[in-house]
């Protein structure tokens, strides 16, 4: 059987001239996903991506699965290649679909033609290659307004294509296509949600974790390291900095008032962070903030907290309530992750009654005790690079 999968293109068919920029890199990438799955063809026409089996190498269950964490595709179809005429198509119709008919109470076909010049039009094809399924499968009788299987016919200008239900895409646009962001990474429920959300737009992530040895575990390391594998397949090669902290907290509870740890520990996680994005060219900075739910997440905290950076802050759980973060957690595959049980730095020294509403002039006062410049420094130079591929 000529399988093939056909990955309809989402968002980027509504650019206009830039288009080619954005559909290469959306070739590139499924390229890169399947490089290890065997060889297959790859390559872009009429708003799909096409990914064509070379020979017994190639794994079709595997490259399927894949397809669908990729950003960039609305739809993503396993379907059977064969010759444009409805003979042809009614016997791969016949064949490729048999567990489908088996199972069906009931049927359609539905045609369309993105090869004007083919000869008949939708209709006549569905009528021929319908009216052929009929007789070969009595038992399943046509019903055009609530059928219990479609089957779909694609004309093409290379072949036809037979499928039955698509599968929802993962949306959103080419990773890479819309540069590039350091990302927050904790081991918490939210950042591994912000840091796909902001991936699905197209942004390639370089995600950065803070990390407080041996007030926080190897374990709590290891968990970072694993929520990044989790998110590489939708995400794309990364390379994820872990920066030592500890010093800096110390430095902070020494030196500082306790109603205000969180907030300074935060300005700093947002200057080590803008330094790694200058160095590595990103354009931003990704958090996995969300409005008012602690206190280091008010208004005015988050005003502080990015006070030393001109580079801009994204959050992009900002108005999402925990149900729907968890949601999202729990069907990208984070979730149960997130949920182990090891600590994170921001609970290490937790102020018991932190400032909800701090001060800038006041912050700034009891930063004032601190060697901000080389403490950023420091934890920059030390920072480990974890590659991550998937
Ligand atoms: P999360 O579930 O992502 O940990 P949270 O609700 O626990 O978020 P905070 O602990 O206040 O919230 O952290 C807010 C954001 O700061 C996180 O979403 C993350 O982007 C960033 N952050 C917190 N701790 C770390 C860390 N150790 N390393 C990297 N980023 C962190
Ligand atoms: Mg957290």
């Amino acid at each position: 059987m000529n399988d093939i999968l056909l990955l309809k293109q989402g968002e980027i068919v509504l650019k206009g001239l830039n288009r080619r920029i954005f559909e290469d890199k959306l070739v590139s990438n499924v390229r890169r996903r399947m490089a290890h799955l065997g060889n297959f063809r790859i390559y872009a026409a009429q708003s799909t991506v096409y990914v064509e089996p070379l020979d017994d190498t190639a794994d079709m269950d595997a490259a399927f699965e894949a397809a669908k964490q990729i950003f960039g595709f609305v739809a993503v179809v396993r379907a059977a290649a064969c010759e444009k005429d409805p003979e042809a198509i009614f016997e791969t119709a016949r064949t490729y679909l048999a567990e489908d008919f088996a199972r069906a109470g009931s049927f359609k076909v539905e045609s369309k033609r993105s090869d004007k010049s083919y000869p008949l039009t939708s209709i006549q094809v569905s009528q021929e290659v319908g009216g052929l399924l009929a007789d070969a499968f009595p038992d399943v009788p046509v019903d055009v307004h609530r059928p219990d299987l479609t089957v779909n016919v694609e004309i093409r200008e290379n072949a036809a294509y037979v499928h039955s239900v698509p599968t929802l895409g993962a949306g959103g646009m080419p990773v890479g296509s819309c540069g590039s962001a350091v990302s927050l990474l904790s081991g918490g429920i939210d950042s591994p949600v912000s840091t796909w959300m902001t991936a699905k737009r197209g942004v390639h992530i370089i995600p950065i974790h803070f990390f407080s040895f041996p007030y926080t575990s190897e374990l709590a390391k290891q968990k970072v390291i694993d929520l990044a594998k989790i998110l590489a397949p939708w995400c794309g090669r990364m390379t994820l900095e872990i920066v030592p902290f500890t010093h800096i907290q110390e430095e902070i509870r020494d030196k500082c008032p306790e109603e205000y740890f969180t907030v300074i520990m935060r300005r700093f996680m947002t200057r080590i962070a803008e330094r790694i994005a200058r160095m590595n060219n990103c354009g931003a900075i990704v958090t996995g903030e969300s409005l008012g739910q602690v206190a280091s997440q008010t208004m005015q905290a988050m005003a502080v907290t990015q006070e030393p950076v001109t580079i801009p802050v994204l959050r992009p759980l900002v108005c999402m309530d925990k149900r729907e973060i968890i949601e999202i957690a729990r069907r990208i595959g984070t979730f149960e992750t997130s949920i182990l049980p090891y600590e994170d730095c921001c609970t290490v020294f937790t102020p018991r009654h932190p400032r909800t509403k701090p001060r800038l002039e006041e912050v700034l006062e009891a930063e004032s005790a601190l060697d901000v410049t080389g403490l950023v420094e420091e934890a920059v130079r030390n920072a480990e690079m974890v590659p991550i591929s998937k």
